[in-house]
């Protein structure tokens, strides 16, 4: 049975609170049906054959306090990565503006920490306001963030704060130990109360139930305004890291979480995120039918692997997807090469 929510903000459309029970009616139907269905929701709310392009860079890289047990970036495990210092506020603007020409819209940058200290503070909000002044959205990446903290992010222009909730509150202790699933949620409303954009997504293959995918999807519909932007990733096993063995995910499976993700967050942005390299051209395929129209270009996310644009640009190309421009509002200049390339 599905209840109203109470606190709803206006322009929100998702007025219903879902269950765990009807998301799975939903999931469990034949594939068929389930992919029809998300995509008339898409259709609905999207251009269905437009995606959209994020690129990503790590400005501070290995040596977190934190124990994601899927992450090669956590001190915990022994997985060879050599931590590195914040990434000059130079080097991060000149990247963006390569982004820029490759045909991205929005630039996200990741730091390996618990949350950020005070004297990164002034560091990041730089680099935030020099990529926005490239005409490019911003989000950044930086583990918890207080209320205070939220504020000057939004003070200083950023459009997305990412900061996934990874899992099913159920299984969330099973993989990180060091701050809990209210932790995440503190965040996300320390974000959303500042007026940023929130992205918040999850991970499969770390050993989860497919109940614990879809009570991760029912936890992020049901948020007071679901996230504007909702990355699914599929594990990439990093050596060393505590789930270095993890079993792979069945593509259907992954497919249908997509579709699933699509029906209860109709307004989303659906990102495929990392993982995208262990999926063939066909199984992104059936992800776009399903509804995912974002993903990541450039060939590393973070310290993971990526397709790369010109497998990304030839998979687009023979799909007739079409790379989504900045907004017209925005004074944005030339959209590049891989957006060249396919128009
Ligand atoms: S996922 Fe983020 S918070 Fe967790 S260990 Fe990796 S860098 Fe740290």
């Amino acid at each position: 049975m599905k209840t109203l929510l109470n606190d709803v903000p206006s322009g929100v459309s998702s007025l219903k609170a879902w269950t765990l029970a009807a998301a799975r009616e939903v999931y469990e139907a034949p594939f068929n049906d389930l992919l029809f269905r998300a995509q008339t929701v898409h259709r609905e709310n999207f251009d269905p054959n437009l995606v959209q392009l994020s690129k990503l860079l790590s400005i501070k890289t290995g040596g977190c306090p934190e124990d994601c047990g899927y992450c090669s970036q956590s001190a915990h495990y022994p997985t060879g990565l050599k931590a590195s210092k914040l990434t000059e506020v130079e080097h991060v603007i000149a990247e963006a503006r390569k982004a820029k020409e490759g045909g991205a819209t929005r630039y996200c940058m990741g730091a390996a920490w618990r949350s950020p200290k005070q004297r990164d503070m002034d560091v990041v909000i730089a680099m935030v306001q020099g990529v926005k002044a490239l005409g490019l959205e911003t989000c950044v990446t930086l583990g918890m963030l207080s209320p205070s903290q939220a504020a000057s992010f939004a003070e200083a222009g950023l459009d997305y704060y990412n900061h996934n909730i990874d899992t099913s509150e159920r299984f969330y202790k099973e993989i990180i130990t060091t701050r809990t699933f209210a932790d995440r949620l503190d965040t996300l409303e320390n974000v959303r109360r500042a007026g940023i954009k929130v992205c918040s997504g999850g991970i499969l293959g770390m050993g989860e139930t497919e109940d614990d995918r879809i009570d991760m999807l029912v936890t992020l519909a049901n948020l007071p305004a679901p996230p504007e932007s909702v990355p699914i990733n599929m594990l990439i096993p990093m050596p060393g890291s505590k789930l270095a063995d993890a079993a792979p995910v069945d593509p259907i499976e992954f497919v249908r979480i997509i579709a699933l993700a699509r029906i209860l967050m109709p307004q989303s942005y659906v990102r495929l995120t990392a993982g995208r390299t262990g999926m063939t051209d066909e199984t992104q395929a059936l992800c776009f039918f399903a509804g995912a129209n974002s993903i990541f270009i450039g060939d590393t996310l973070l310290t993971a692997t990526n397709p790369g644009d010109d497998r990304d640009s030839s998979l687009l190309r023979r799909l007739g997807l079409t790379p989504k421009a900045l907004e017209v509002s925005r004074n944005v200049g030339t959209v590049g090469a891989l957006r060249g390339d396919i128009e």
